[in-house]
């Protein structure tokens, strides 16, 4: 019989576990030909998440637990239980039901023709704020004009992947993963999967600002080396426009051409625009020290405080 391994990070979801576990199980148990298995990571909530989850596992041996020691973050709690699943395919899904339950079958009947990575491209999302929509919008607008590769649109961590491509996922030395892009970049036989993001069943968003800005900008640096190239470009830049002004005022000193007064402006201007330009300089390769500082390092990415049905 083979194995449907199902991967929900949680982070202070206390309102929604409970309706999340039962409608998954519902959904699984349907699927009477697979056996199932629900790894849920507890990423240092700090309500009783983690309690309902160990009620939850003594009901049913099924239902695994990877508890953190604090809250690392949403792609390192998928990092996380993606090493320890142990179906034949593997589905990734948000605890707050906004990736909806019902639409694994389906997806598994993909699996099941060959597909190997089946990703969910939201085709419309409900109950999310304009603020989220924009900024959702300019970041994959602007990941795929840097990057080499394409990562495709509207899509999240929403997935059903064959255990093949989380075997490759799990192997890639690389720290900070940015989920959504390596398993694009993987390659294997992928395929959209449409689907309507629901509105979130219960509690709020964990992604405030300041966390889609992180996801955002290690999608970004994870793949691609354009910003530094762009720096380059823009120094180069900088120099023949500061080489076109002394030219300028050479000539209008040699030749009398106007009166330059000892130029304030001008001089404000310069010192401005080329500061400016060297901080933005300076902070977009400190982006890059900063990963590599990160990845040399050689901490864990995350820290599991407790295993629940996991030897
Ligand atoms: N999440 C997590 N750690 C975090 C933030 C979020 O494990 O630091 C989980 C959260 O519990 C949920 C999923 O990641 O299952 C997506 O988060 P959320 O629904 O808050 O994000 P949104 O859908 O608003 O982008
Ligand atoms: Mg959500």
């Amino acid at each position: 019989m083979k194995k449907i391994s199902i991967v929900i990070p949680a982070y202070n979801e206390e309102e929604v576990i409970r309706t999340s576990y039962f409608k998954t199980k519902e959904v699984l148990e349907k699927c009477e030909q697979y056996d199932y298995e629900i790894i849920y990571i507890n990423d240092g909530s700090k309500d009783k998440t983690l309690e309902i989850l160990q009620k939850i596992t003594q009901e049913n041996e099924k239902v695994k637990v990877i508890s953190f020691s604090r809250n690392f973050g949403h792609q390192e709690a998928v990092t996380a239980g993606l090493q320890f699943v142990t179906g034949e395919v593997v589905a990734i899904m948000d605890v707050d039901l906004q990736d909806p339950p019902e639409l694994l079958p389906e997806m598994i009947s993909l699996w099941e023709e060959g597909n190997e990575v089946i990703y969910g491209k939201r085709k419309l999302r409900k109950g999310e704020s304009k603020f989220k929509l924009l900024t959702a919008k300019m970041f994959y607008t602007t990941l795929n004009a840097l990057s080499d590769i394409e990562i495709p649109r509207d899509t999240g961590d929403f997935r059903v992947v064959d255990r093949k491509v989380v075997d490759v996922i799990n192997q890639l030395p690389e720290h900070n993963k940015f989920l959504r892009g390596l398993f694009s970049w993987v390659g294997f036989k992928q395929k959209a999967f449409d689907y309507e993001r629901q509105e979130r069943q219960a509690g709020k968003t964990k992604y405030p600002f300041t966390k889609m800005w992180n996801l955002a900008s290690n999608g970004i640096i994870s793949f691609s080396t354009k910003p530094l190239k762009f720096v380059g470009g823009l120094g180069i830049l900088t120099i023949l426009m500061s080489i076109i002004i002394l030219m300028y005022s050479l000539l209008s000193y040699l030749f009398q051409l106007n009166n330059l007064t000892p130029g304030w402006t001008s001089i404000m201007v310069t010192i401005t625009l080329f500061s400016g330009v060297q901080l933005l300089s300076i902070w977009m390769m400190s982006e890059y020290i900063a990963r590599i500082y990160d990845e040399t390092r050689k901490r864990p990415q995350y820290i599991i405080d407790k295993k629940i049905n996991i030897e």
